[in-house]
């Protein structure tokens, strides 16, 4: 069994797998390290990933992108309809509040909700690291967002269960970034810890976290983050840059039109990574709409101008975390970065200005997080060994716990746990009820989480409370943040105070020599006791066990469709090769192991299987491909096998010849 970890990027998606010998980042069907977060659908099938760039601009209707981002949300989500809508390109539905996409696929009008896309995707990385590894792929860590609240947390999940993938744990991608570099450094202090501060610029999102590492274990103490910062907004800014241009030069509109716009944005991004290492750069596309080549330019002076505001942002999260960390900048041993964006010049310096430090890059900023994914899958994975290191992750927001007071009770509500509670955590709350009761969990301060998320988490049912000799039960409930950062009750049980018969320690010096010894004193003590588990019942923003195992089935039913496409193709190539192979051969060759009239009518054969690939064999089933082969082969086989054995014997005669 294969041991991964996923890095599901916003713009792309790096998997890694531990192997004896260390971690590797495993390459797609094209030999890419990075594969294209997109998903897309055709009149035959999905296209996923590579596939599906391929066809971005030509299929931009049906082609889904930035998946991280719109995960857990809704359709009224202003963070959807007012930020993410801009990038994507695929119409956008609600179905039953869920965020869906409308589709054409298989020459059907199709809606997808967006878990269900994210599993699709999901379900191309498996294939990718069956395919490379060779083994079956299921236990994995998928890195995610900081940010990310408990619906995107558990959409996450679900989206995993649906591609059979089994979630040892949902990391939050600095962590993964944190393990990598704690585990390859041999040198880390025994007791005083080493404070490393993690820089991590994506194509979306941008964030800051400062971690303490001792021997053997990391503890994150403090993260914030602009989760509307990252690559995709420089592109933007110069879309809107160029867009303007074109409009007085040229005279057309490119945000009117859809794949203009999208080519405008590629052609930007390029422009950028240009810029990066040039003090200017060429922007030409040719044909971008109403058949007009555009051109232009861009310094990098000009770039960092108009970067202007977006570049002061980036010291915002820096203060933040330090200021939560309750550190300095002197107490910070080294600032690592990751993340495409870091290699925007301006916005390294920027960073670099701040600390009054050099930056350290001892991790490869593309593949940090998948790297450190994988080390987390095979220290959790029972089927891989590996030097155990500690992970104590923080949460990024205070979840409290809300309930109906009884007469005698105040307090409706507790926070349960605070801004940068240490995870996995249980808590015990108590309570004092005679009948059932519901617990509410939100988050508690509404305005940190992403705008668009209801703060609401979950309820909590705890069932079959009674009286206990006519007074109010003493119930205790165990609340915990598991290690997906996923809030959950795990139990509920009765305590029941009982008087218990405890020994008093009589005082040594009271005893004095050659007396008898007195019976050991006891007194009776109050004990609280276990008395019994309570069902609770759980409702949570996870699909139904039964609508999980509904879109389970659909996405089976996908996989075998895309492969039956694929097969079909491989078929009708097989059938054409044949053909075509043959036929060349007949006359020189074969030409000695068939008879005349026989060849006569094998060509004829052949020829006419030609012609009906092109008409009605153009599109048909596999296996009437695979039984046209079939006919053709009974005539062809026993010259091909005729050729073959002289040709043998030949070999054979020659070797002998050699060898004498
Ligand atoms: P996220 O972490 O936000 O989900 P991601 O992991 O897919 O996204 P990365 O792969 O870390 O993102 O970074 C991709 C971003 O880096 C893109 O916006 C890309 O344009 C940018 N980028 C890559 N190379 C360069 C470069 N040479 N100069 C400037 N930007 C670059
Ligand atoms: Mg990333």
């Amino acid at each position: 069994m294969s041991v991964v970890g996923i890095d599901f990027g916003n713009l792309q998606t790096i998997i890694a797998v531990a192997r004896n010998r260390g971690i590797d980042v495993i390459c797609n069907e094209v030999s890419n390290r990075f594969t294209p977060s997109l998903v897309s659908f055709g009149p035959k099938q999905r296209y996923l990933g590579e596939t599906a760039k391929t066809q971005e601009i030509s299929n931009f209707k049906n082609t889904v992108s930035s998946l991280k981002r719109i995960i857990g949300r809704t359709f009224a989500d202003k963070e959807v309809q007012e930020i993410e809508k801009q990038y994507l390109t695929a119409p956008l539905v609600d179905v039953n509040g869920q965020l869906a996409v409308k589709v054409n696929y298989q020459g059907q009008e199709t809606t997808f909700t967006i878990i269900q896309l994210f599993a699709m995707y999901l379900t191309k990385m498996k294939e990718i690291a069956t395919n490379e590894t060779k083994l079956p792929v299921s236990d994995c860590v998928i890195a995610i967002p900081s940010w990310f609240t408990d619906v995107q947390r558990r959409a996450v999940l679900d989206a995993s269960e649906i591609a059979g993938l089994n979630v040892l744990r949902l990391i939050n991608d600095s962590t993964a970034t944190a393990l990598g570099y704690g585990i390859t450094k041999t040198d880390l202090p025994e007791d005083k810890p080493r404070n490393i501060c993690f820089v991590d610029i994506g194509h979306s999102t941008y964030t800051v976290t400062i971690v303490a590492f001792i021997k053997g274990q990391l503890t994150v103490k403090s993260r914030a983050f602009d989760r509307h910062f990252g690559g995709r907004d420089f592109d933007r800014m110069l879309v809107d840059h160029f867009a303007a241009e074109f409009k007085t030069k040229y005279g057309i509109d490119v945000k009117s039109n859809g794949k203009a716009l999208i080519r405008l944005m590629a052609g930007c991004e390029k422009l950028k990574k240009i810029l990066s290492a040039n003090s200017q750069a060429p922007l030409n596309i040719e044909s971008i709409m109403e058949d007009r080549d555009v051109s232009s330019m861009m310094k990098r002076s000009e770039f960092e101008e108009l970067a202007k505001d977006l570049i002061s942002r980036v010291e915002a999260p820096i203060k933040q975390a330090l200021e939560d960390a309750g550190m300095t900048i002197e107490e910070i041993d080294a600032v690592e970065m990751v993340g495409g964006s870091i290699r925007i010049p301006s916005l390294k310096e920027r960073i670099q200005a701040y600390f009054g430090k050099d930056l350290s890059s001892t991790l490869n900023q593309d593949e940090a997080v998948a790297r450190g994914a994988a080390l987390q899958c095979a220290i959790l994975s029972p089927s891989f060994k590996v030097r155990d290191f500690t992970v104590q992750d923080i949460t990024s927001y205070p979840i409290k716990i809300t309930w109906q007071p009884t007469p005698e009770e105040e307090e409706t509500e507790l926070v349960v746990f605070n801004k940068n509670n240490s995870t996995p955590s249980t808590k015990i709350l108590t309570f004092y009820r005679s009948q059932p009761f519901d617990l509410e969990a939100h988050y508690a301060e509404p305005e940190k989480i992403p705008s668009g998320i209801n703060p609401w988490i979950a309820r909590f049912s705890i069932k079959n409370v009674e009286p206990i000799n006519g007074e109010p039960a003493c119930i205790k409930v165990k609340a915990r943040i598991n290690i997906h950062g996923v809030l959950s009750v795990e139990s509920a049980y009765i305590v029941e105070e009982v008087l218990k018969e405890e020994p008093v320690e009589a005082p040594k010096a009271d005893a004095a020599e050659g007396e008898e010894a007195a019976a050991p004193e006891t007194r009776k003590v109050k004990k609280l006791v276990k008395k019994g588990d309570l069902p609770v019942v759980s409702a949570t923003s996870s699909l139904d066990r039964s609508v999980l195992a509904e879109l389970k089935e659909k996405e089976m039913e996908m996989i075998a469709s895309d492969k039956l496409v694929v097969d079909t193709e491989m078929a009708k190539n097989a059938l054409e090769e044949y053909i075509y192979d043959t036929r060349s051969k007949v006359d020189s060759v074969y030409k000695d192991f068939i008879n005349p009239a026989d060849k006569e009518k094998f060509v004829a054969d052949l020829n006419d299987a030609e012609n009906w690939l092109y008409e009605e064999g153009e599109e048909t089933t596999k296996s009437v491909y695979v039984a046209k082969l079939a006919d053709l082969h009974v005539v062809g086989k026993p010259i091909i096998e005729r050729y073959r054995e002289v040709e043998a014997r030949a070999n054979a005669a020659r070797e002998l010849r050699e060898s004498i």
